[in-house]
């Protein structure tokens, strides 16, 4: 399966589709590299070239919120709308 074809060129964090982003959406291992992830179809996202870059090699970061150590959102794995909300 084409990781492109299958997020119908939006990226799969932000939701911003690829016309609408002036440049080319990336591959992001979702488990990078460096941690062992494979360059799978399971394991690659669609993302534009902001989030692919804000994102890196993370798969956890720091909630501002709680301190807490929280998983990074898995777009196979997890429901978008439980991670991220559109706001206005
Ligand atoms: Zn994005």
């Amino acid at each position: 399966m084409d990781v492109a074809r299958r997020a119908q060129r939006w990226c799969e964090y932000c939701l911003w589709h690829e016309e609408d982003a002036g440049f080319p959406h990336q591959m992001d291992h979702v488990i990078s590299r460096k941690h062992g992830g494979l360059s799978s179809v399971e394991n690659l996202a669609y993302a534009c070239v902001l989030c692919n870059r804000h994102k890196g090699t993370d798969v956890s970061s720091v909630d501002k919120r709680t301190g807490n150590v929280v998983r990074l959102f898995h777009p196979r794995r997890d429901r978008w709308a439980d991670h991220f909300r559109i706001d206005g």
